[in-house]
């Protein structure tokens, strides 16, 4: 006999996961990413930003 998981006792919904590309961590789909998950690319708004700004940095040198 093997033990099964029971869904909702504690486990883990089954959601799709992304790395952020600014931190390198893994995280998990959010209901807020619902209509944009393919163009998530960071766990956090505050990650986002920093990833704005690595980029910007490359383009534009001002500032
Ligand atoms: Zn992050």
């Amino acid at each position: 006999m093997k033990k099964q998981e029971s869904p909702g006792a504690g486990g883990k919904a089954h959601l799709p996961e992304k790395i952020c590309l600014a931190c390198g961590r893994p995280f998990a789909w959010r209901k807020k990413w619902r209509a944009s998950w393919d163009e998530v690319k960071t766990c956090s708004e505050r990650c986002k930003g920093e990833l704005r700004r690595e980029t910007r940095a490359q383009k534009n040198a001002s500032a």
